[in-house]
């Protein structure tokens, strides 16, 4: 008992003891009325203690979304004191519930998938990246045993293998991608599971072993032939014609391999150099005019190679890679266009300021089946025929190379038996000059 409140009853017992004893002698009781006085006092005292303490009850009882009762007395003191309690308790909770929501929205922005599963592998949490991986909707599926959700076999065998040293591959929810996934075991049978989407880097992989594949096979068959051709340089009697023959046929097979190791290099160098910056500018009828004549020179003759347009423009560009890619455009129309056929170069500008190189060939055409996959490594529609012709399947993936790096495009318009038009477009920012575009001049011209 405060000494406030004992008092408080010592001074209700001895005014309650006064007034009961001047009202008992008043009566002739002076004893009675002094002890019905001090019985009084002290009710009077225990039943304000009551009322306090039964408001203070109250107020425990319900939310407390208002103040405490302000009483005096140490009920008062208890009221505020429980009051304080209960706030700072509050506090530390939405404190700390401020923590575990800034320490999910973490985990939540991480680019991995990051599930929580309890011991029964029930889903606790997981990120979206989670959900996505596996197929799943964080809210509704919270809780459920997550062996019933994600049915992979791989998935429920390294689960329920209780080993997880390795990570473990397997397929994305659509079977579109591919998932790496790991479990690290916590607290008391949880666990943390981390996943990954990997298709990315698999097809990465896929095309390097494949293309790792196709250059050891290209390369292969002209050592092997050329294995041959020494063998029986070494071992057979020949005459001076068949020597002859054997010699230049060896030609033929060390001018492929060169050819293909150049263009192997040519493509490392564009795929291990900075893009081209847009500040060099070089005159584009000067290098066409150097391609043409190379083009000339291929051809001997046999074909009809006329220049068409020729807007003088500049253009940003690296001379050897635009170059490379128009000399394999050219290279390929006299490659693949029979004799007698005619190949044009067109170049110019277009109205939206792209500039564009055209070369447009009378051969024999591509049939449309395999239009998208012409620009791939090694694609070739016939490959005896690319053979033959000293090809390496690699020109069109070089000259679509070149034309993304500066930031343009390659367009092939090609049917069968109504020849191809393979279209360079460049854009606006790496082109100057000829302010006028060609379709105006044409028009002024007719
Ligand atoms: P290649 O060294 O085999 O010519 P490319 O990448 O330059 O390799 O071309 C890929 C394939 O596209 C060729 O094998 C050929 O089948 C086809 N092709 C390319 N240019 C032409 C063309 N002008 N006319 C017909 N077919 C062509």
């Amino acid at each position: 008992m405060t000494p406030n409140s004992l008092s408080r009853l010592l001074f209700a017992l001895v005014l309650g003891s006064l007034l009961g004893a001047v009202a008992g002698a008043l009566l002739g009781q002076p004893l009675a009325g002094l002890a019905a006085g001090a019985l009084a006092g002290t009710l009077v005292s225990m039943t304000v203690d009551t009322r306090r303490g039964l408001r203070l009850l109250d107020w425990l009882r319900g939310p407390q979304h208002v103040t405490a009762p302000r009483d005096q007395g140490y009920w008062g003191e208890l009221a505020y004191r429980i009051e304080r309690a209960l706030r700072q308790k509050d506090q530390a909770v939405a404190q700390e519930r401020e923590r575990l929501a800034q320490f999910l929205a973490a985990i939540e922005a991480s680019p991995n998938g990051v599930m929580l599963l309890d011991a029964n592998d029930q889903i606790e949490w997981c990120n979206t990246v989670a959900a996505q991986h596996f197929g799943l909707d964080p809210q509704r599926d919270r809780l459920q045993r997550v062996t019933n959700l994600v049915r992979s076999p791989l998935f429920v065998a390294y689960l329920q293998s209780g080993e997880f040293d390795e990570p473990v591959t397997i397929p994305g929810p659509l079977g579109r991608s591919t998932i790496s996934l790991m479990v690290r075991p916590y607290g008391d049978g949880m666990k943390l599971l981390l996943s990954q989407d990997i298709t990315e880097r698999e097809r990465a992989e896929a095309m390097r072993r494949d293309f790792v594949a196709n250059v050891s096979h290209e390369i292969r068959t002209p050592l092997t032939v050329l294995a041959g051709f020494v063998e029986t340089l070494a071992q057979l009697p020949l005459t001076e014609p068949e020597r002859q023959r054997v010699l230049a046929l060896m030609s033929q097979q060390t001018d492929r391999m060169q050819a293909l190791v150049g263009d192997l290099l040519t493509l490392a160098q564009l795929e291990g150099s900075p893009h081209p910056g847009a500040d060099r500018w070089l005159g584009l009828t000067p290098l066409l005019q150097r391609s043409l004549a190379d083009a000339v020179a291929l051809s001997a003759g046999r074909h009809a190679i006329t220049p068409r347009g020729g807007a003088e423009l500049e253009v940003a560009a690296t001379e050897s890679e635009l170059l490379s890619a128009v000399g394999n455009l050219l290279g390929n129309a006299v490659r693949y266009t029979p004799e007698g056929g005619r190949i044009e170069l067109a170049w110019g500008r277009l109205d939206d300021g792209r500039a564009f190189v055209e070369v447009a060939d009378s051969g024999p055409g591509i049939a449309r089946e395999h239009l998208p996959r012409l620009t791939e490594r090694f694609y070739r529609v016939d490959g005896s025929r690319s053979r033959d012709t000293g090809g390496t399947g690699l020109g069109l993936s070089i000259v679509k190379h070149v034309v993304q790096r500066h930031g343009g495009e390659i367009e092939i318009h090609s049917e069968p038996g109504k020849g191809s038009t393979f279209r360079l477009l460049l854009p606006a920012l790496r082109v100057r000059g000829a302010e006028r575009p060609l379709s105006a001049r044409a028009e002024a011209a007719a």
